[in-house]
């Protein structure tokens, strides 16, 4: 029997299937937490699962878009029958796949840009959207598609994380600190690829145990992994105190939370950490699992810090940077608005999410903090961020629930 999962990015401009290999699910992925992978996704990890072959068209169900309207049963027009396991009315009971007989239409990369990260892989993500779909391996045995398991509908019932690989790229065990077991089930932890040394928990590089957590500088260094976008972030300053914003979902869920606790009528400058210190020294970061995010960018766990715009220059200059539409916008970065007001930047070269914000708040900045120089913090720049433990964003709607529980668990041990 062979299985199919859809994927699409957010903008739905790549609507695509894969086939996966395993007949039981769900196949074992694992975080990777190499240097390229964070600088070319803007992740603080990326998430590949192997396929069968290619990434195929994907065939829609009647009535649906692209099927036909009367009814009938599905006819690509080949002639041929595909025979699709009908949803059920709750989505939770409806089969991740749909068993299909049928021969394969490789999926047409047209609308991705396809960057060549290192000699033997390309990466593929939307041109529009920015969401990262494929990575493809080439090996003297050829190609290797993995998908991108955030872009895959029921995405955590597909593929389940097993391992952290890579991890010595980060110097302070980055995200796999947060994330040690899903289900009760320990996640191991590899200095570099699957099956490599495994490293202790907590684990520091060398470099990192030398220099006092106190000793920070007073920038810390963000590029994509082309190096098209490159900016320093600031310590907090007065400025720093100037923008007024609601309250992230990160610290009171939008679901659960009265709109007047929301909309942080005293003025909360939470953002800057520690919490209500004169002199504050941090941002506060964290990770979300909306489904935003996850569309856009390609994976389940989107970390965020949240730096006001004052606090961000371009390159090594002293130019503040410019989101605004016009000449000072970085050369590379290209804007997606995921809703009215709300607005992704990211590179156009390699594809790596950089920025989020609101037009409701200018001066105030989501950074992807997949972007961050981890050579003096370490991938989780603990020297400048203060990740908030309790709370993951959009925690109750994570397609992946699991993970949430997982992240939250990590989190309160970390
Ligand atoms: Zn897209
Ligand atoms: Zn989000
Ligand atoms: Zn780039």
């Amino acid at each position: 029997m062979k299985l199919f999962i859809n994927g699409s990015c957010h903008c739905e401009a790549n609507e695509f299937r894969v086939e996966v290999d395993n007949p039981s699910l769900p196949v074992s992925d694992s975080l990777c937490h190499c240097n390229v992978c964070r600088h070319a996704t803007g992740q603080i990890a990326a998430r590949f699962a192997q396929i069968v072959g290619v990434p195929l068209e994907r065939i829609y169900e009647t009535g649906s878009r692209g099927g036909s309207e009367n009814g009938d049963e599905e006819d690509n027009g080949s002639g041929l029958k595909v025979a699709i396991t009908p949803s059920s009315e709750n989505g939770f009971l409806a089969p991740p796949v749909i068993e299909i007989d049928y021969p394969k239409d490789s999926f047409n990369l047209g609308g991705l840009t396809a960057y060549k990260s290192s000699s033997d892989v390309t990466r593929y993500f939307c041109s529009s959207c920015s969401s990262h779909l494929f990575r493809v391996q080439h090996t003297v045995h050829g190609d290797r598609w993995g998908v991108a398991v955030g872009s895959l509908e029921k995405g955590g019932r597909v593929s389940k994380i097993s391992s952290h690989i890579w991890v010595r790229d980060t110097l302070d065990g980055g995200l796999a600190d947060h994330l040690t077991a899903i289900d009760g089930v320990r996640v191991s932890r590899y200095e570099g690829a699957l099956g490599s040394k495994e490293l202790r928990h907590p684990w520091k590089h060398d470099s990192l145990l030398s220099t006092s957590q106190s000793s920070g500088n007073d920038s810390l260094k963000a590029r994509c992994h082309c190096g098209s976008i490159q900016f320093t972030i600031t310590r907090p300053s007065e400025a720093s105190f100037e923008p007024f914003a609601p309250f992230p979902d990160l610290l009171f869920s939008h679901l659960y939370s009265h709109l007047s606790k929301i909309s942080n009528p005293k003025d909360t400058k939470w953002w800057l950490c520690p919490a209500a210190s004169p002199n504050p020294s941090k941002y506060l970061a964290g990770h979300c699992l909306c489904n935003v995010c996850r569309l856009n960018s390609g994976f389940a766990i989107q970390s965020w810090a949240f730096v006001p715009l004052v606090n961000i220059v371009q390159g090594d200059s002293s130019n503040p940077l410019s989101l605004d539409d016009g000449d000072g916008r970085p050369m590379h970065l290209k804007q997606y608005i995921t809703s009215t007001g709300n607005y992704r930047e990211f590179c156009d070269i390699c594809g790596a999410t950089a920025f989020s914000w609101q037009a409701a708040v200018p001066s105030l900045i989501s950074v992807s903090v997949g972007l961050l120089d981890e050579a003096e913090n370490g991938a989780r720049a603990e020297n400048w961020l203060e990740w908030h433990k309790t709370r993951i964003g959009f925690q109750e709607s994570a397609q992946d629930q699991s993970l949430a529980r997982g992240l939250l668990e990590g989190l309160a041990q970390a």
